[in-house]
């Protein structure tokens, strides 16, 4: 099993990786295929019309996650790792007023948003919770293509044919599958990879990462995931008032901040020092994500904020910190989310929220103990600890926006990622719970999860909270 760290760490942008992204790939997926011609039509006949009919969890909170926007997006050709967050509302705005999109190296489309953009509530596509079709037809309103998509959580799109190679339960599959030297398939795999070569989980992942890519090349990238994790950190403390999507909710994190770096400058004690700074940082990348900002996947974007959060912690709280570590931690973080992710589940609509801010705080529980000196066994102590206590945990966001209870939720994930690496760092690795148990727990939870939790909109605080 080969996840590559580009994979679980995207750049694209908020809010949501499943209902966002996914959905903007999904579409430029489609118009690639409209466009190599492959498909059989009647010669002479042109495509006329496109259609879009977003089921399941994307029909229920699509229009809180900005689907339709995203699914517009995609069908004009942009990619969220390269679309220009300032040009996006403008464009939007353009094919609703037109009904027309107009993709490069096509001809224009008829794109009528109201009626071509379908959230269709009483028909779940079978494969997985967000599931997406997209459909050509001619002038006389006949089909020509159809195409149906899942996005199944962390920007990760598959075909209908890729979906029904997926296995256990409907988890997902693995993106990508290469020849490495340390495919560990689970915790225990990794661990005794571990030991047989003497290597740290870090310097296992990065000889599976450099079968594909120099390590110049490896370095460069993960430099660059951190300085898109710390830039979003940046803004999002320089930014103030209400988040878009009519829940009102104010932006808190830079109040925080200047709170905090008050007390600083005054040396006032402070007991709480790492966790409020903890907090303010997620809450920052959070509060970035749910105003459709450029974040990173960590491994999704509900959960983006956990993960720099607690890197930019050790940046701030421990003084031998530097590159390397960055580096070292991006990669025992990524080498823990291809675990949980090839064996349960990084999506809400799958799993609920311990698939999202639970698989996040485990990767940076791992992370951490790693570049604490954490061995292999303590680094997977960490991350067990880190997710057993997410365990259970629903995905009920008020009115289908990644904002309540996303975003504190993100400040509690890097809080207890901490603590769990800690716990860890300082026992010597023997512990009650594996990893994989743990994994496996969450699998089978997610699976006798009722749909009302996972990300619906239809249970939880998304009933009980009423939006003002
Ligand atoms: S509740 Fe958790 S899983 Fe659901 S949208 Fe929010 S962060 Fe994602």
């Amino acid at each position: 099993m080969f996840l590559s760290v580009f994979d679980l760490y995207k750049i694209g942008i908020g809010p949501s990786s499943s209902h966002t992204m996914g959905p903007m790939t999904a579409a430029t997926m489609f118009l690639a295929e409209l466009k190599d011609g492959q498909w059989p039509r009647p010669s002479g006949v042109k495509v006329f019309r496109l259609k879009a009919r977003l089921h399941g969890s994307l029909a229920f909170t699509g229009v809180g996650h900005a689907t339709d926007s995203a699914v517009i997006l995609g069908l004009c050709g942009n990619l969220p790792d390269q679309v220009d967050p300032d040009r996006m509302a403008p464009l939007i705005e353009t094919v609703w007023a037109e009904k027309i999109i107009r993709p490069e190296g096509h001809p224009a489309y008829r794109f009528d948003p109201d009626t071509d953009l379908i959230m269709d509530r009483r028909i779940a596509l079978p494969g997985h919770a967000n599931g997406l079709a997209f459909e050509a037809y001619d002038v006389d309103e006949r089909l020509l293509l159809r195409r149906v998509y899942y996005s199944i959580g962390g920007g990760f799109v598959v075909t209908e044919e890729e979906v029904n190679t997926v296995k256990r339960g409907g988890a997902a599959a693995p993106a990508t599958v290469a020849d490495v030297p340390y495919p560990f398939a689970s915790a225990s795999q990794m661990l005794a990879m571990a030991k047989a070569s003497g290597l740290s989980i870090s310097d296992m992942k990065r000889a599976n990462e450099e079968t594909r890519m120099s390590r110049a090349a490896l370095d460069e990238g993960l430099d660059r995931i951190w300085e898109a994790m710390r830039s979003c950190i940046e803004r999002g403390l320089a930014q103030d008032g209400i988040m878009p999507g009519g829940l009102k909710v104010r932006r808190r994190a830079r109040h925080l901040h200047d709170r905090l770096q008050e007390e600083w400058r005054q040396n006032r004690r402070n007991p709480l020092l790492a966790n409020d700074w903890l907090s303010v940082y997620a809450m920052a990348v959070n509060e970035e994500n749910a105003a459709g900002g450029r974040v990173v996947t960590a491994p999704t974007n509900g959960a983006a904020g956990v993960v720099p959060a607690v890197m930019r912690y050790y940046l701030h709280f421990h003084d031998d910190a530097d590159q390397k570590g960055i580096r070292d931690f991006l990669l025992t973080s990524a080498a823990i989310g291809g675990v949980i992710k090839h064996n349960a589940s990084i999506s809400g609509a799958e799993v609920g929220c311990q698939g999202e801010v639970g698989s996040a705080s485990a990767m940076a529980a791992a992370g951490l103990a790693a570049v604490l000196g954490g061995m292999p066994e303590q680094i997977e102590n960490a991350a067990e600890i880190a997710l057993e206590h997410h365990l259970g945990m629903t995905c009920d966001p008020v009115g289908g926006l990644v904002q309540v209870p996303c975003i504190e939720r993100n400040a509690l994930g890097a809080v207890k990622a901490v603590t769990a690496a800690s716990l860890a760092v300082k026992g010597d690795g023997i512990h009650f719970v594996s990893l994989d148990a743990c994994i496996e727990t969450m699998r089978q939870t997610g699976l006798d999860m009722n749909e009302r939790y996972k990300e619906t909109s239809q249970g939880g605080l998304a009933v009980n909270v009423v939006e003002c």
